[in-house]
């Protein structure tokens, strides 16, 4: 049974990566593509309008908060969310079973070679992973389909999507009737920190609940995005009930 908090109509899990991780060996051993979502506040902003994104995490199997103001939200609200899980936490956790169960996985997204250099990290780290494969996320649109019946034809246990949110969420929802997969999950940048191309927050800002601040400052040109956040912060404490 899931135990769900609502933060702003969207659907969360209660619990911590343990929790998540264990959800995750359940959905690995049943039939069908299970599919994993990681909301962060500006994509908890955007199913406010993006219907479809709303009813892909409303369908997921698993959804972790990945973003400390889903969490200062809970806390305000009684919500029930006691921690951030953060996506790249949850894929090494993912990493870590199918390593011990000789799983396989398949990497799809980010520049030309990132998920080739992203499997190489992954397969020093855990070499009993099997990859399964690799495709860069810069493809032309009419390719899509030949890429997911070349994902079919192999099979992978588990599909990690790297095209950015929601794209890379919607892009699992539309195959996940017709995937060959066990899981599927969006992780955005995470292919990347895998392959070295870009660096997680040092362990401080994450312990202050900071990363966002910190890629901010490695990223400025995403802060039109990042508005978002006091936007949201603003409507939680006005709002009555979220
Ligand atoms: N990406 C991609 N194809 C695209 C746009 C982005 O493969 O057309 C990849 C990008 O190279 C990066 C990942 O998607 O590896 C995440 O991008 P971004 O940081 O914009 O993700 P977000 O924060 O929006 O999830």
């Amino acid at each position: 049974m899931r135990n769900i908090a609502r933060i702003m109509g969207v659907p969360v899990d209660k619990g911590s990566l343990v929790d998540a991780t264990n959800r995750i060996k359940e959905l690995l051993n049943k039939d069908g593509c299970s599919q994993v979502v990681t909301p962060n506040t500006e994509i908890v902003m955007s199913a406010q309008e993006d219907k479809e994104l709303l009813k892909v995490i409303e369908e997921a199997d698993l959804v972790i908060p990945d973003g400390i103001g889903l969490i200062y939200a809970s806390k305000i609200k009684k919500k029930g969310l006691t921690e951030r899980v953060t996506g790249v936490d949850l894929m090494a956790q993912i990493l870590n079973y199918c390593n011990e169960e000789e799983k396989s996985i398949y990497l799809f997204g980010g520049k030309p070679n990132v998920a080739n250099m992203a499997a190489e990290n992954i397969l020093k780290k855990f070499p009993n992973i099997k990859i399964a494969g690799t495709q860069d996320g810069y493809y032309k649109a009419e390719d899509e389909e030949k890429i997911i019946d070349s994902i079919n034809e192999i099979k992978p246990d588990v599909l990690f999507t790297a095209l950015g949110a929601p794209r890379q969420e919607k892009l699992i929802y539309k195959y996940k009737n017709i995937l060959k997969v066990k899981l599927a999950a969006g992780v955005g940048g995470s292919v990347d920190i895998w392959a070295g191309t870009a660096k997680r927050a040092p362990e401080v800002y994450q312990k202050l609940g900071l990363e966002w601040f910190y890629r901010l400052m490695k990223e400025p040109w995403r802060y039109k995005r990042m508005l978002v956040l006091p936007k949201f912060m603003i409507k939680v404490i006005l709002t009555k009930d979220i």
